[in-house]
C-alpha cells in the first residue's frame, strides 16, 4: 500500500481492506454502475460541498484539501466553521456512530491543526433526521486516539495477499460482492 493514506479509506479499511481496491478501481470511472442507491445518496450529501455551494459565508470553509505530515494522510474536509472552530462531517443518514466515522474526522482534524487552523469541536451531522453527534477531540478520548493510530499502522503494513474475509454478512451487504473473488458469502 502507498505510504500516503487517503482519509476516506480509513472507514473502508475497517469495513473490509479489499473494498479499498474496488473503490479505487470503480470509484471514479464508473461510479454510477457500482454504487448502491444508499451510497449514491451519501455522495449527493457531499455534492454541494464538493462543488463549493454549501455557503457563501466566509467563516464557512468547505471541501478544502488537507494533509497531515505527522500521519502522512491526505483528504478533504466536509465543513469547517471558523467562528465556532468546529469541524463537521455530514452524512446522509446516521443510525450509529461507527469508529470509522470518528477516525475520518480525526484524520481531518489532525490535518487541519497541522495546517494552522484552530479546531476545538468535532461534529457528525445526519442530514435525513437533522441529528447532530458531538465527537470528543482525540486528546480527550485517548482510547480512540490509540485505535486511530493503530489503524494507520495496520493499513501501512497490511498485506492484501494473505487476507481472507471471514464475515459473510459483510460480503452479502457489499456492493462489490459480484466482482470480488474473496467474498465469504460465495461458495467454492
Ligand atoms: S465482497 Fe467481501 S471480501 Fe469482497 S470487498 Fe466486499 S466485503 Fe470485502
Amino acid at each position: 500500500m502507498d505510504d500516503i493514506i487517503l482519509i476516506s479509506t480509513l472507514n473502508d479499511f475497517i469495513f473490509c481492506p479489499v473494498s479499498i481496491y474496488f473503490h479505487g478501481l470503480y470509484g471514479y470511472s464508473d461510479i454510477l454502475t457500482y454504487q448502491s442507491k444508499s451510497q449514491l445518496n451519501g455522495t449527493k450529501a457531499h455534492e454541494t460541498v464538493d462543488h463549493g455551494n454549501y455557503s457563501t459565508r466566509k467563516e464557512i470553509l468547505t471541501g478544502i484539501d488537507v494533509y497531515s505530515e505527522k500521519y502522512r494522510i491526505i483528504g478533504k474536509i466536509d465543513v469547517y466553521d471558523s467562528r465556532k472552530r468546529m469541524l463537521i462531517e455530514r452524512k446522509k443518514h446516521v443510525n450509529k456512530i461507527y469508529d470509522g466515522y470518528v477516525f475520518q474526522l480525526y484524520g481531518q482534524y489532525y490535518s487541519m491543526v497541522e495546517m494552522g487552523y484552530t479546531v476545538d469541536f468535532l461534529k457528525i451531522h445526519s442530514i435525513d433526521d437533522n441529528k447532530n453527534y458531538n465527537i470528543a477531540l482525540p486528546e480527550n478520548d485517548l482510547e480512540m486516539k490509540h485505535k486511530f493510530e493503530n489503524l494507520i499502522c495496520t493499513m501501512r503494513t497490511f498485506d492484501m495477499n494473505g487476507f481472507v474475509q471471514d464475515n459473510a454478512q459483510k460480503c452479502s451487504n457489499c456492493i462489490y460482492e459480484d466482482a470480488c473473488d474473496r467474498s465469504a458469502s460465495r461458495g467454492d
